[in-house]
């Protein structure tokens, strides 16, 4: 079955990053399963070490808020797994599988509220920043900047999922 002009409209692309907390805990593909289940396809996937200017860049719109350096110094820990997910309203859908950015107050059933717990509150005392296991393009313009900025054309692949006659 091939894609109707129709169901190019709605398909969309957007960016996640598993991170450094995520990573070194070994639950990159418990969490990843989450994602498939759905349906979202995984079109790129690399392991990266972030340089600085890569995540500045990637986080410039918090540039100068008071969370900004413990962010990067977070990001910038160990390893993340950088990703490309694609699918109907993949951006809003993607947000609403890993929840809202404080895990305490994550829905349950989402990635951040199911394997983590932490507050802003609690991290700010720690001088440390919110350990939340996974980033996610919060609009389509963040996705398009961010999967430009992680990822080359040829590193974004075109394929059909088996499933596809019964996820789309
Ligand atoms: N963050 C933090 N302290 C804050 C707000 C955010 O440490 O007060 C961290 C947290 O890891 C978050 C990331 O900065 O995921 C980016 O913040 P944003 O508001 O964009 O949240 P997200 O889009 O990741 O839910
Ligand atoms: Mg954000």
């Amino acid at each position: 079955m091939t894609d109707s002009s129709k169901d190019l409209e709605t398909i969309e692309r957007t960016f996640v990053a598993f991170k450094p907390d995520a990573v070194q805990r070994g639950i990159v593909g418990e969490i990843l399963q989450r994602l498939e289940r759905a349906g979202l396809k995984i079109v790129a996937m690399k392991m990266v070490k972030a340089s600085n200017d890569l995540l500045h860049e990637h986080y410039s719109e918090h540039k100068g808020k008071d969370f900004f350096e413990n962010l990067i110094d977070f990001m910038g820990d160990g390893p993340v797994i950088a990703g490309v997910l694609e699918g109907v309203k993949a951006v809003s859908v993607v947000r609403k599988l890993v929840g809202a950015t404080e895990p305490y107050e994550a829905a349950a059933g989402t990635i951040r509220g199911d394997y983590a717990h932490v507050s802003v509150e609690h991290s700010n005392k720690k001088d440390k920043a919110v350990k939340n296991l996974i980033h996610a393009s919060g609009n389509l313009e963040e996705a398009e900047k961010e999967i430009g900025l992680w990822f080359s054309d040829d590193e974004i692949y075109t394929y059909n999922r088996a499933d596809k006659a019964h996820l789309m």
